[in-house]
């Protein structure tokens, strides 16, 4: 049995390296992985621009107030004045108009009084007041998105006002998802005696959607030699295979011989981890296997630890965003054996700090908790008898989709 840390090296070491990169429209972008920086295609402010509805100015002409000024043009938004402001002259402007060559303030419209074509102007202002200068967003050329930022709504704007209708990304990659077992129908059936519902590989679709992938669903397998070879035959052409189930030792546990007899070349199986012992790892061709134990948590428990990191660093991105951090115990633990142990936890604040409160019962196979749980507590193997208030690694669920 090897080590978390060691598994999930080796996992990171044989994913390969980012996917390749795409050309996607901005309207599609949300969520997706930059596999390039975004530079401006052109300033921002073109050219000084009012930042209000009022006159344009020379900021000597209103020094002194009341002045007394003749409007010689109008500049809207879009239409600039083309004339230039001389002494006592002023020109009406909107917000987002070009600045008028000669004007270097702006005075608001309230204080102002309109007559014919003068304007009385009542509080000065300053040179600049109310001018964004040219270039005040971003300038041409300027990186405005880094390369593996996941893209937000705030992104995609700030890419559209930089003129890239267009995005490079990285392409998705395809996850394959096979359930394996005979007692499993799937959601919406009606179990017979004996069968109960596949739940792992919606969980696990959902998660791969969620991280940046796009989820294949193989279906369910029944544990048969042959048929479980035909399933494993219908991923080729996925950047990653992802079993649940049939991991362990025993008579129906066949995932091993099948990816065996499919030609993988098997990295791992089985590590030093509770929940998800019986986890795999190999590469069949190009592409690599991720065989998941079948217990519903620790499918989804290892996809936390796992499958999250492989997704990221095939999408390129820098550090895959670890929601590792620490709290405070909420209960005394006993020491811990040779497996490191992600405890199923509720997440509190009291006035000193995050409290991680393992729940009694951490089966398995009970998915109500995981859901319930707002961090697991994660033990090292051969960690010491711990007392409530010490300090322990928690992972936070609440910021995961
Ligand atoms: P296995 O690794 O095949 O021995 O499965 C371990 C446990 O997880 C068994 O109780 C299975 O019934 C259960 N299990 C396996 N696959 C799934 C699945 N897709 N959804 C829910 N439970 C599963
Ligand atoms: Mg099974």
């Amino acid at each position: 049995m090897i080590s978390v840390e060691e598994a999930l090296n080796r996992i990171l070491a044989g994913i390969g390296g980012p996917m390749p990169a795409e050309e996607v429209p901005l309207t599609a972008g949300l969520g997706r992985i930059l596999a390039e920086d975004v530079t401006a295609r052109l300033t921002q402010p073109p050219v000084a621009v009012s930042a209000m509805d009022g006159y344009a100015v020379r900021a000597v002409d209103v020094a002194t107030v009341p002045a007394r000024l003749t409007v010689i043009g109008m500049a809207p938004a879009g239409r600039p004045f083309n004339g230039s402001i001389g002494p006592g002259q002023t020109v009406r402007i909107f917000t987002g108009a070009a600045v008028p060559d000669g004007a270097d303030a702006v005075v608001i419209q309230e204080d102002t009084e309109a007559a014919g074509n003068t304007v009385t102007v009542r509080e000065g202002a300053p040179a600049g007041r109310f001018i964004r200068p040219a270039g005040l967003d971003f300038r041409a050329g300027s990186v405005g998105l880094t390369a593996g930022k996941r893209l937000t709504s705030r992104d995609i704007g700030l890419a559209a006002a930089m003129n890239r209708p267009w995005l490079r990304l990285r392409r998705r990659p395809r996850v394959a998802i096979l359930s394996t077992g005979d007692e499993l129908v799937n959601p919406g059936e009606s179990p017979q005696a004996g069968q109960i519902v596949s739940s792992n590989a919606f969980g696990l679709a959902a998660f791969v959607t969620a991280e940046g992938g796009e989820p294949l669903m193989l279906g369910i397998s029944p544990d048969d030699p042959q048929q479980l070879l035909q399933s494993i035959e219908a991923a080729a052409g996925a950047d990653l295979l992802v079993t649940s189930g049939g991991a362990s030792v025993g008579e129906h546990d066949l995932i091993a011989n099948a990816l065996g007899a499919a030609g993988m070349e098997l990295d791992f199986w089985k590590i030093a981890m509770r929940p998800g012992k019986p986890l795999l790892f190999g590469r069949l061709g190009r592409m690599p296997v991720l065989g998941l134990p079948g217990n519903p948590v620790s499918s989804l428990v290892c996809a936390i630890v796992f499958l999250r990191p492989a997704l990221a660093a095939m999408l390129g991105q820098k550090a895959g965003g670890s929601s590792e951090t620490t709290a405070r115990l909420g209960r005394d633990l006993p020491e811990n054996d040779r497996r490191q142990d992600y405890l199923r936890s509720e997440l509190t604040v009291d006035q000193n700090g995050l409290v991680a409160t393992p729940f009694e019962r951490q089966d398995s196979a009970m998915l109500s908790l995981l859901v319930r749980a707002g961090c697991l507590v994660i033990r090292p193997p051969h960690a010491a008898a711990a007392r409530a208030g010490e300090a322990v690694q928690i992972l936070r669920l609440d910021g995961l989709v």
